[in-house]
């Protein structure tokens, strides 16, 4: 694990204030952080995204371009954490419109996407721009629709983000996983 994985955010114990050490509490496990006052482990999950890549009628992409870290100045199609409780179709369909103004018709699974010591889990979805007109928030500086040939690969936000999109190109999309 590495700070990436933010296990040095657990100083205390959430249970009886103690300070927090790690501990390994089986061979292979990941170190977790540990009370040695009472014993509480905190057992760190992956946090789970959606993105969606979202097309219009041109064949364009929705994209937009970060104004907060991480990927600062960078592209990302429109995504964001799932809350929990939230289904995944709800969270892509919630995030397509409080990001970029777009209602959208979700098409297909494209992909899910892991990277060793990174927390987020990201579910791609491939989908159709149904209503509206692309907008930016106050949580992007500009968004933009970009034709495959134009997309800013250099500048792509996260690994996902690129991936995500060469898989969309590919062809990649399982339209009875959604
Ligand atoms: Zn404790």
């Amino acid at each position: 694990m590495t700070s990436d994985t933010h296990l040095d955010l657990y100083r205390f114990c959430s249970r009886c204030g103690s300070k927090m050490t790690t501990r390994k509490l089986k061979s292979g496990e990941p170190l977790r952080p540990f009370c040695e006052n009472c014993g509480h482990v905190v057992y760190l999950d992956p946090k789970v995204a959606v993105g969606t890549i979202i097309a219009n009628s041109q064949r364009e992409i929705a994209m937009v371009r970060r104004a907060i870290e991480p990927g600062y100045g960078k592209w990302v199609f429109p995504g964001g954490y799932v809350d929990r409780g939230e289904t995944l179709l709800r969270a892509a369909t919630r995030e397509a419109w409080e990001e970029v103004q777009l209602r959208i018709r979700i098409d297909g699974l494209v992909n899910i996407y892991s990277y060793q010591d990174q927390v987020p889990i990201i579910i791609v979805y491939g989908a159709y721009s149904i209503g509206g007109e692309l907008q930016r928030d106050d949580e992007s500086l500009e968004a933009a629709w970009f034709k495959e040939s134009n997309l800013p690969w250099k500048e792509m936000a996260f690994p996902s983000t690129s991936q995500g999109l060469r898989d969309y190109f590919n062809g990649v999309l399982h339209r009875h996983l959604i």
